[in-house]
């Protein structure tokens, strides 16, 4: 059984480390790039999701690469995100792969079944050896986020640009290597060191914050690089989501420091319940960012996500009321870097004309249309 599932920013360092841990074989499917988003788009149906699209070029190359079997989490709710997995079923079979597709849900009245699927991945392990291989993986993953917010937070103040970049990528090896609670202490203070450092330059601080669909908001080849375009125009980033506030289904969000509570709260006076995905804390999120002081907000949905462009018909309004300026990115597989890098520049330009003219006392209240 050779098992694979699609790219979704460092979830293969989580899912990887499991899998070794137990010593079964996996594949990650190739490198994303513009062959998966062609192949996601030309099997795809046409206004799908975004996301469904692109995970599914990347188990058409994992399946090329020699994978068999697929993971992908599954469920019902009001997104499209639970039926992934039995769409992307029916259009690989129908396009004449050979593969087992093994869609884990996790609401209550399918854990069983769900037991059952694990019992199989886990190929004769026992219980106790899979659930320490999730802690294990689970603390690497703390740790990559927290590394994530430390290059999120400082990329902005690189000398060399792309230095900070190069330094997370280096730490993602160290903690990719880490075999053992004792050698993952010593490299978080190891790549903590090594991140902060990076030279940097004393520069003026823009603060930026990112909201948006899950996926995207964590997937960096597939928003085009957001973070570290927002990162190289001089930006202070952070983001309300984090890859382990989503493996922790209490609300606790451990990275992002807040609970979900608070952004539902915040989000109140705009929208006063669940829509699915992340749309309801992509407007409480940025009611948060506001109250913190942050200078502008830019909020990353693919194209067709219906909380998202729930949210999307909302963020003018918070614009407005609260002077704080978004942007909305739609992204699918027609969008070009350039064309966002066009726009990414125009905001923080705008964004750090707006906090100097705070701190002169004036009063600018007009807000351009994003
Ligand atoms: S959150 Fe949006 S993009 Fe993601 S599955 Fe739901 S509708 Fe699709």
């Amino acid at each position: 059984m050779k098992i694979s599932w699609p790219h979704m920013g460092s979830l293969e360092f989580v899912l990887s480390s499991v899998f070794e841990e137990l010593g079964l074989d996996y594949l990650l499917p190739p490198p994303s790039s513009q062959r998966t988003l062609e192949l996601g788009a030309r099997y795809g149906p046409e206004f799908a999701c975004f996301p469904l699209k692109t995970t599914l070029g990347n188990f058409i190359e994992a399946i090329e690469a020699g994978a068999d079997t697929l993971i992908m989490v599954a469920g019902r709710g009001p997104c499209r995100f639970g039926f992934y997995a039995e769409t992307q079923r029916r259009i690989l079979e129908e396009a004449g792969y050979e593969f087992r597709m093994v869609p884990l849900e996790f609401e209550p009245g399918k854990i069983p079944a769900t037991l059952r699927k694990l019992r199989e991945l886990k190929q004769g392990r026992s219980w106790s050896s899979l659930v320490r291989a999730i802690k294990f993986a689970l603390s690497k993953a703390y740790l990559i986020d927290r590394l994530e917010r430390q290059a999120l937070h400082q990329r902005y103040l690189d000398r060399e640009r792309g230095a900070t970049t190069k330094a997370l990528e280096k730490c993602y090896r160290m903690v990719w290597e880490a075999g053992s609670y004792d050698a993952l202490r010593r490299v978080e203070s190891e790549a903590f060191d090594l991140l902060r450092s990076v030279p940097g330059v004393e520069r003026e601080t823009v603060k930026v914050g990112i909201v948006g669909e899950f996926y995207l908001v964590l997937e960096p080849f597939f928003n085009l690089g957001v973070e570290e375009q927002l990162g190289n125009l001089g930006a202070y980033v952070e983001r309300n989501i984090y890859l382990t506030d989503w493996l922790r289904p209490s609300g606790k969000n451990p990275v992002a420091g807040h609970h979900d509570r608070d952004s539902e709260e915040a989000a109140q006076p705009y929208l006063t319940h669940f829509v699915g995905g992340e749309g309801l804390h992509s407007v409480g999120g940025t009611v948060l960012y506001q109250r913190h002081g942050f200078d502008g907000v830019v909020h990353i949905m693919p194209f067709t996500c219906m909380p998202e462009t729930i949210a999307k018909s909302i963020l003018p309004q918070v614009s407005r009321d609260l002077g704080i300026p978004v942007l909305s990115l739609v992204i699918d597989e027609m969008t070009g870097k350039a064309g966002v890098a066009t726009r990414l520049e125009a905001f923080v330009d705008l964004a750090r004309f707006r906090r100097r003219a705070g701190e002169r006392g004036l009063d600018y209240s007009l807000q351009p249309a994003f």
